[in-house]
């Protein structure tokens, strides 16, 4: 065995040895869809990628501002040509990027925001208060009175928050109109049970009961977010019916008007969520399904109270990951190529996991720009982290890539931008191909005065080699 292995290697240059292929067909659609090996990425918007590195540098964030607004449009008239009242609202912890943001407030989305700083960036970029819906489970005091003075949408996820709330409200003498986050099980999802109040167990009602009671605070509207990525249409249309019998319990019981029900976001984007079957193209509904499925259910269980005589309720959405995903895409170079003890290729890239978290539970598509030469071969793309753990894809058929390679990742504009980290390298530049066709950095790349900004040294820690400074003296 090691006596061929050595003589496999002294044949050729080891530093140039490849593996020997059997040469199977490939290319054809097979029962896991579509060879994709032989696909590229050479432009984005028309700008070609090689200019956009040689540019801005490697690794690179490239948004695409067309796409953001396709997505963002398709979504807002898959639902207005299916329901008379509809808000938009753009999820901020999928992607915060000033950018991002104020292109989906041009187009009518609202802000939904989960932290106080979420809230105060909204604000910086401009939105006003009353185009802010504030979710999320610490609200503290501080954010609660500013949200309520400035007339945001606030959704209260616990009681300790209600009582808190009611004290802002009576300090501010003021009655809060106020939105309860609920959670229950649609029998489609795995329920998120730690936001918000329990329908199951009665808690949602007594909290609308408890609300219904105080003479400082408003029940205007019903919230649930019932996860993210969920790709089965019926568990929206399940939600819709739960929340419109909820409702009606609620007006009937304690005498107020829902005027809202926000159904938060989760549609999935097209990527591929590890372990599962089928790919994307085939797995993830469109828009127009999903409205479908939510106006539907929506028109049926609203219908008995318009004959009451009261108002068809506005539709809130707060998407996230299936506008923004596809229109980001994350441009790495290669490093280096090794071969593993297991025969698989393993190439290193300049950006990994700090960068595109999401690798953790997608397979993201990548192409390479220029179409590399030889046999698809079974590789591992690894970052440039000194970490077992920062793996970009953990198996890929891609023919060998050389030093210099540039692969593009899609999609990656989901929690991305905002869950990367400063972790043993820099975070790089991201551009911005506008629709004018000009590229723009909306994101410069940090260097070590932005890293190191924000640290103190004390003085007697302000040199590493005290004892040679007295030397030297
Ligand atoms: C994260 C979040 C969203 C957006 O979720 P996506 O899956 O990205 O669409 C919406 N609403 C709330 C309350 C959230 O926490």
């Amino acid at each position: 065995m090691n006596k061929s292995k050595s003589k496999l290697y002294s044949l050729t240059d080891p530093k140039h040895w490849i593996a020997p292929t059997i040469r199977l067909h490939g290319g054809g659609l097979n029962k896991f869809g579509a060879a994709r090996h032989h696909l590229t990425t050479e432009k984005i918007d028309g700008v070609p990628v090689a200019e956009l590195v040689s540019r801005f540098g490697s690794p690179l964030f490239v948004i695409s501002e067309k796409r953001l607004r396709e997505n963002a449009r398709r979504l807002k008239r898959a639902f207005a040509t299916r329901w008379p009242q509809v808000i938009n609202a753009w999820s901020y912890k999928t992607n915060y990027l000033g950018a991002v943001c104020n292109t989906l407030h041009q187009e009518g989305y609202w802000a939904e925001v989960v932290s106080a700083f979420e809230y105060e960036k909204a604000r910086l970029l401009g939105v006003p208060g009353n185009r802010i819906i504030f979710n999320g489970p610490c609200k503290l005091r501080a954010a609660l009175r500013q949200a309520a003075e400035e007339g945001a949408r606030i959704h209260l996820d616990s009681l300790d928050e209600l009582y808190l709330l009611e004290e802002v409200a009576r300090e501010l003498g003021k009655i809060v109109p106020v939105a309860m986050r609920l959670n229950f099980d649609t029998g489609y999802t795995d329920p998120w049970s730690r936001f918000g109040f329990n329908l199951e167990t009665g808690q949602a009602l007594d909290c609308a009961r408890r609300i219904g009671a105080s003479s400082h605070l408003r029940l205007a509207g019903l919230h649930t977010h019932l996860g993210t990525f969920v790709t089965d249409t019926r568990a929206y249309a399940a939600a819709v019916r739960i929340l419109t019998a909820f409702m009606d319990t609620v007006e009937e019981q304690t005498g107020t008007v829902i005027e809202y029900l926000d159904l938060g976001g989760g549609f999935a984007s097209k990527n591929a969520m590890q372990g599962v079957y089928l790919p994307p193209e085939q797995l993830v509904p469109s828009a127009e399904q999903y409205a479908e499925a939510v106006c539907d259910a929506l028109m049926a269980g609203t219908r008995e109270r318009e004959a009451r005589g009261l108002t068809r309720p506005t539709l809130i959405l707060e998407t996230g990951r299936a506008v923004v995903d596809d229109a980001v895409s994350l441009v790495a170079s290669v490093v280096a190529n090794k071969r593993l003890p297991d025969g698989r290729r393993g190439t290193v890239l300049d950006a990994g996991v700090n960068l595109m978290f999401t690798a953790f539970w997608y397979n993201h598509d990548v192409r390479p720009v220029r179409r590399p030469d030889g046999i698809a071969e079974e590789t591992v793309l690894y970052g440039p982290m000194c970490m077992n753990i920062d793996v970009m894809r953990q198996s890929i058929q891609i023919p060998p890539l050389s030093v210099g390679d540039l692969l593009v990742f899609n999609p990656v504009g989901a929690y991305n931008n905002t869950q990367w980290l400063q972790f043993i390298e820099y975070r790089p530049n991201v551009a911005m191909v506008l629709e004018n066709g000009k590229v723009e950095v909306v994101r410069v790349r940090e260097d070590l005065a932005v890293v190191i900004g924000q640290e103190r040294l004390p003085p007697s820690l302000s040199l590493p080699f005290p004892e040679e400074r007295d030397a030297n003296v």
